[in-house]
């Protein structure tokens, strides 16, 4: 399967090819850990988690490096603002080593949730500091910094190729100065690579450098790690498309100035999820997480669904109304493959006729051209409502299909039959009052209730054709 992506820098659909054979090395901005992930970040992970699947899926063994970003940075990405793990702490009353510690689980409970397969190396930035200081060295080393008041800066004037991904958006920024000029940097878009000078007394974390005991700045420590897990030169670097005009343009800045070799061949930038005309985003409050939709009754491969409704170059326009569209349709999905799983013993074909071929080469077609979900679904659709196709054909298709998009469908269990007969009156009511809490949205006494059997020896559990119950043994 030939792969083809749109590549950031150059801003043209490119064919893919990868620097060693049958190998993808790939790194993809991670989470700061001051706070929970909201829905809109989830989808960046989703993205990556697409591109994963489908080059696997084409054959290629993937090594996918997401880093933890546990050392406090600015709430402004241009090195103004507050730190964000000491803002976070003080309100919080804990330690940021605690805070980065609670948030990661957090982060990698919501992955999970979201069925979203875990990155091969997860890189935590305070694990780190040594890489990011010896890559200053190098830098400091080839004249491309300069110190000022007290802190280690990059000078973007040596590298004569800054700015080159970000294109329009950097000279935006130039033209419309909306940066304020920091009186201690040569150019305004210099940027700190060692702080020393905090202007945060209270900053509790700092190591030992050869510029004095300070903390690194938030750029270096992506360009340190992803050289640390897949060399000097790799293949793919991703992120929200937020990034690409400070983070990723410095991060090329003081790789391949410490190199001086291209660094990264394809950059891949997902759009933004939206909320009440916003960008949804931690730092304005306009953010939901994907506990609060599981609170409210959603099972988070509802948001799975939504999301790969639309394309990840695509603004996302997130409603309730819109995540209720893709929880019928996911509901259904699984409703439908259930049926398939029953009609065949789940066991699909194991040699598919021509019109299960093309669906196939069609699903591929589009998933290959820049990873198009959206059409995707739609072939799924198709496929599942043709019915010249025998059900053991489908089911083939959709396990395919299924490696990508990520439902799990494979381990989706047919709910065991209830008799009816067989319940005493008192747990037949109980079952009766939580199917109305549900179908009342009563989440909170749905639970209670769904408790109240466990404690009676009765498991409920919800399928797309309602609750059904099991008898504990
Ligand atoms: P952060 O934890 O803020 O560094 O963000 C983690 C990832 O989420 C980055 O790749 C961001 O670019 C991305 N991101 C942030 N906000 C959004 C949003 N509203 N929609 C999609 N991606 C986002
Ligand atoms: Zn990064």
């Amino acid at each position: 399967m030939k792969l083809r992506f749109f590549n950031t820098m150059g801003r043209l659909v490119e064919d893919f090819k990868t620097i060693e054979t049958g190998v993808v090395k790939m790194y993809c901005c991670g989470p700061t850990v001051y706070n929970y992930a909201h829905i809109g970040n989830l989808r960046a992970y989703l993205f990556d988690d697409i591109l994963r699947r489908t080059l696997e899926y084409a054959g290629y063994k993937v090594d996918h490096v997401v880093n933890i970003t546990d050392v406090g940075h600015l709430t402004d990405d241009n090195d103004d603002g507050e730190d964000k793990m000491v803002k976070s702490s003080r309100e919080s009353g804990k330690s940021v080593w605690d805070i980065s510690k609670f948030f990661t689980e957090a982060f990698f409970k919501d992955i999970d949730n979201l069925n979203i397969v875990r990155p091969t190396v997860n890189p935590k930035a305070t694990d780190h500091i040594e890489e990011m200081i010896n890559l200053i060295k190098r830098l400091e080393s080839k004249g491309f910094t300069y110190n000022s008041a007290g802190n280690v800066y990059f000078d973007i004037s040596k590298f004569h190729d800054y700015g080159k991904l970000a294109l329009r958006e950097r000279q935006d920024l130039t033209a419309g100065a909306r940066v304020a000029v920091d009186p201690n940097k040569k150019n305004a878009h210099d940027f700190v690579l060692w702080f020393t000078n905090s202007k945060f007394e209270d900053q509790a974390m700092q190591w030992e450098s050869p510029w004095g005991r300070g903390y690194p700045g938030w750029h270096i420590e992506c360009s340190a790690m992803s050289m640390k897990y897949l060399g000097d030169q790799f293949d793919i670097h991703c992120g929200g498309i937020d990034h690409i005009s400070i983070h990723h343009t410095n991060e090329i800045a003081q790789s391949e100035a410490a190199t001086g070799k291209k660094w990264v061949n394809y950059w891949m930038h997902n759009e933004f999820l939206i909320m009440n005309k916003g960008k949804m985003a931690k730092s304005s409050g306009n953010f939901i997480t994907l506990d609060s939709l599981i609170e409210d009754g959603f099972d988070p491969l509802d948001y799975r669904y939504f999301s790969l409704g639309g394309h990840y170059r695509s603004q996302l326009q997130f409603s309730v109304e819109s995540l209720n569209s893709a929880k019928s349709a996911r509901e259904n999905l699984f409703e439908r493959v259930i049926q398939l799983k029953k009609d065949t013993n789940n066991i699909p074909s194991t040699k598919v006729g021509v019109t299960a071929k093309d669906y196939i080469a069609k699903f591929q077609d589009h998933i290959s051209n820049d990873l198009n979900t959206p059409q995707v679904l739609s072939d799924l659709w198709l496929m599942l409502k043709d019915s010249n196709l025998s059900s053991g054909d489908k089911l083939f298709v959709v396990y395919d299909f299924d490696r990508i998009l990520g439902f799990d469908l494979l381990n989706l269990e047919i709910p065991k039959q209830n008799d009816e007969a067989d319940l005493e009156p008192e747990i037949k009511e109980l079952i009766d009052l939580r199917n109305k809490a549900r179908s009342d949205k009563n989440w909170e006494r749905a639970d209670e209730l769904r408790d109240i059997l466990l404690n009676k020896g009765f498991t409920i559990t919800d399928t797309p054709s309602g609750a059904v119950w099991s008898k504990n043994v």
